[in-house]
């Protein structure tokens, strides 16, 4: 018999079908909140060393937070762990969408999928009821496919679906998990899905998710709005241009990336401002699901040209520099087009567009050349052939079979120094902020849990933003340390409440804490908060030490580290790395030799027994 207040696990062992629930206990959830932290605890617990990502001993982890599925603002939000096929380290993957609140009101906080199965099912969780479905029918099919047959045979309209695409069924380490059409993108997720031959989970719940305190939370809830509808960035800006609004001051504090990192501009950069492509495409704007009042994310339609008929949500800041400035492309029309069909076949963007500028190096290198390519010249700019290469990396067909394997193995196979330019972090691809403009995001892509990824911070497009207010102090090292560990604590504490990170950045701390509280009852004050976010990262930096990361992996390609881009403001900079990792280390509590937490750190945050654990 569970309490109202109790926080649930539903287990699911997909290979012997064997379903179970256990309590949180209440502890455990004041000691590690929710969504990223709690779901870091259960990662390092139930996860042995060692294992093959793509083996029936991974799992995956599917939380929510104490915020999720209630009134405040940005908070339909789920969290994915799982250990990363692509890195072969830790991942947790977040989403918005009307999934994450759905699955709670089913009364579950987090669910556990273990094992694998024979053949191709999907998981139907209706409040208690929890089935493993036949997915026959819709193995192969693209995620919107599947998400309206699986809504079609439940017979409910109500029902949210997360589930992977072609991409997922053929583990390709970069695979996505869609639901509608909001993606939990990075590292592959899909994948590990995909290996457990697990094609969607689909929940419809009718319980009413309890706080702790109504009175207190309702009032919480007008001050966190009160909050975002002061900020005029949000209010204005971001409801126009969602996460591209800032691409105009990064164009021209060049952190924006051309032609795979070779260059800090463009004569054709304006085409990828919003401000110029937002009249001719955008047909809505709408929220990732309520209760947000912000709109930030678009609904691209291309309605002529080559490109006709291509409808997106999105694409976000991330797709535009992935597929448009890191592959010199400047039709708009195409990325949306790319992005739509990373979506359907459940790709990460990022990822897929920064091999395909990999790609195109290579080929105007001589590295690859025409017969690798099936008689195509894959040169920058080629954003013709970007149709071709996105269906034949999610099918593993023809080139797609080699730039399916991420940028780290294509440079393996390739050889010939293209491991310099192969711009990865920890085998994961690097986000669109040039470092070398901003030095703070270096921290964010050398040390961060995932690898090279802008969500290690609150924001490396606010991190580089707020560099650029500073003028040339951008180009220091001094204090980058600490403005990186502060991004990254609030990042970390925004993925355990389980709000938006956008929508977190315009909230009060004094607002948040105030949610916080009312929902669980805790009464956490500021400090304890950021310890939670802080456990949070250094239970996954144990993760990492433990599959045998050290300081050697918290490293740039050798292009950040001894190429200055060719052109632009930007021009003549370079990181210099180690300097930053010290200062780094020293504030996170981390040995500056090894990277590893040190005994004292891990004290401090009730953690210390894991350290032994994490190096034997
Ligand atoms: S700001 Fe955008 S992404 Fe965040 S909750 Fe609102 S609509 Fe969703």
């Amino acid at each position: 018999m569970t309490r109202k207040t109790d926080r649930v696990v539903l287990r699911i062992d997909v290979g012997t079908g064997k379903i179970q629930r256990e309590i949180i206990a209440e502890e455990d959830v004041r000691t590690f909140m929710g969504g990223r932290v709690l779901g870091d605890k259960f990662l390092y617990e139930e996860m042995a060393p060692g294992i093959d990502a793509l083996s029936p001993k991974n799992k995956i982890l599917l939380g929510v937070g104490p915020l999720t599925g209630t009134s405040a603002p940005g908070t339909s939000r789920y969290a994915v762990h799982t250990k990363s096929p692509l890195t072969g380290l830790f991942l947790s993957s977040v989403s918005g969408g009307y999934f994450g609140p759905e699955f709670r009101r089913t009364g579950h906080d987090l669910l556990v999928i273990e094992g694998s199965s024979e053949k191709p099912v999907y998981i139907l969780i209706l409040d208690d009821k929890v089935e493993i479905k036949d997915a026959k029918e819709i193995w192969g099919m693209p995620t919107d496919a599947t998400q309206e047959f699986i809504k079609e045979e439940s017979g409910s309209t109500k029902i949210r679906v997360a589930c992977i695409g072609p991409a997922g069924e053929r583990q390709i380490p970069y695979a996505s998990i869609v639901n509608e059409r909001r993606v939990a993108g990075r590292g592959g997720a899909g994948a590990v899905m995909g290996s457990k031959n697990l094609k969607a989970m689909a929940v419809g719940g009718s319980k009413q998710v309890e706080v702790a305190d109504h009175e207190a939370f309702k009032s919480a809830v007008k001050h966190a709005f009160q909050d975002i509808s002061k900020n005029p960035r949000m209010r204005e800006g971001f409801t126009l241009y969602g996460s591209n609004l800032g691409t105009s001051p990064l164009v021209a504090g060049g952190i924006v990336p051309w032609r795979n990192w070779q260059n800090g501009t463009s004569a054709e950069a304006k085409e990828l401002f919003p401000e110029t492509w937002r009249k001719k495409f955008v047909k809505k704007d709408v929220r990732c699901a309520p209760p947000c009042n912000v709109k930030c994310s678009k609904i691209n339609l291309v309605t002529e040209g080559r490109h006709a008929g291509a409808i997106s949500e999105g694409p976000d800041y991330e797709t535009v520099y992935s597929f448009g400035a890191c592959c010199d492309v400047s039709d708009i029309a195409a990325v949306i087009e790319a992005d739509s069909l990373c979506d359907r076949y459940g790709l990460d963007t990022i990822s897929m567009g920064v091999s395909i500028a990999f790609a195109m190096e290579c080929y105007e290198k001589g590295i690859i050349n025409r017969d690798d390519l099936g008689g195509e010249e894959l040169r920058f700019g080629r954003s013709d052939l970007f149709p071709k290469l996105v269906r034949d990396t999610a099918y593993r067909q023809g080139f797609g079979e080699l730039l399916s394997m991420g940028t780290k193995r294509m440079a393996q196979i390739l050889g010939k120094g293209s491991d310099a330019f192969a711009m990865h972090a920890k085998g994961m691809e690097i986000a669109g902020y040039d470092p070398r403009g901003a030095k703070s995001v270096a921290l964010v892509y050398a040390c961060g849990p995932r690898g090279g990824c802008h969500k290690t911070s609150a924001g490396a497009n606010s991190l580089s933003m707020a560099e650029l207010r500073t003028g040339e102090a951008r180009f220091s090292n001094q204090g980058k340390a600490a403005l990186t560990k502060a991004s990254g604590d609030k990042r970390v504490l925004s993925d355990s409440m389980m709000m938006c990170v956008f929508v977190h950045g315009s909230v009060s701390n004094e607002a948040s804490l105030e949610l916080l509280n009312a929902a669980t009852g805790f009464g956490w004050s500021q400090e304890e908060a950021y310890a939670i976010a802080e456990r949070g990262s250094n239970l996954e930096r144990l993760f990492n030490v433990r599959e045998g990361l050290r300081r050697s992996w918290d490293t740039l390609p050798a292009r950040l580290l001894c190429e200055s881009p060719g052109n632009g403001p930007n021009k003549g900079q370079v990181v210099e790395l180690e300097g930053l990792v010290d200062d780094y280390y020293r504030i996170c509590g981390w040995d500056v030799e090894t990277g590893i937490p040190t005994r004292e750190k891990l004290r401090q945050l009730g953690l210390e027994e894991l350290l032994d654990r994490s190096l034997t």
